[in-house]
């Protein structure tokens, strides 16, 4: 096994050890696992291993990537922030983007999402503990915005995603992704209809998962440290 391999499979192991202990199914939680700074062919080793789904944060590297293994199945979420001038390249490779957090990028990408291709998956991105230089939209707005996205014909609307900031203990981590959790079922109950729940990285997955992420976004944990850093 390659050291990609096994640290994916250790990683699939925490996954089911914390669905296990949170009494939901393993199929509960979706692994995204996040290729930034790591070349095509660190992606094709966690392919090989049976990995299919990946998130990038940097939209021009990411672009080389996904062109570079184009010939493989692969699932590719937009995880980084989004500026306006890189909407049309977002819409043109990605299947999912996480980080809609503003009308008009929704609008942009919804416009440019090519007619050949699916609709694009979408998260909005809610800045849950209220960091102020963070992105993501106010809890208090998230619904307003989600509504107004699930309207947009070239997007399909999944859910919701969070990054927190890292917690002392288990405990503070639980409580600041209860909020998002809370948030997402508010949203259900207005009849948004959501299946996802994009929170947990390599350090707090089991937190995540504890309080009902469906789709974690684990990069060192898989791939080592990142030189440059992310
Ligand atoms: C880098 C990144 C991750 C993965 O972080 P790790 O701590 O390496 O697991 C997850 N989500 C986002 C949005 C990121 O930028």
């Amino acid at each position: 096994m390659t050291k990609i391999s096994t640290q994916l499979s250790a990683v699939r192991q925490r996954i089911q050890a914390a669905c296990l202990r949170a009494g939901r199914p393993a199929e509960a939680v979706t692994l995204l696992a996040v290729s930034k700074t790591f070349g095509a062919d660190a992606v094709q080793e966690a392919f090989a291993a049976g990995q299919t789904a990946f998130g990038e944060n940097y939209i021009q590297e990411a672009v080389e990537k996904i062109t570079a293994l184009r010939q493989l199945p692969i699932e590719w979420h937009c995880i980084g922030p989004i500026q306006s001038n890189k909407t049309r390249l977002v819409a043109g490779h990605f299947d999912w983007v996480h980080t809609v957090d503003r009308l008009k990028i929704a609008e942009r990408l919804s416009e440019q999402r090519p007619a050949d291709l699916v609709p694009l998956q979408v998260c909005i991105q809610v800045n849950v503990d209220g960091g102020p230089k963070k992105s993501g939209v106010v809890p208090a707005d998230a619904l307003a915005l989600a509504q107004t996205v699930a309207r947009l014909r070239r997007l399909r609307l999944r859910g919701i995603m969070c990054i927190p900031e890292p917690a002392p203990d288990f405990e503070a981590a639980c409580a600041v992704f209860k909020m998002a959790s809370d948030l997402f079922e508010d949203l259900n109950a207005q009849g948004l209809a959501l299946d996802t729940l994009s929170m947990g990285m390599s350090a707090d997955l089991e937190a995540a998962i504890a309080s009902g992420s469906t789709m974690v976004r684990v990069g060192s944990a898989i791939f080592g440290a990142r030189i440059r850093p992310a």
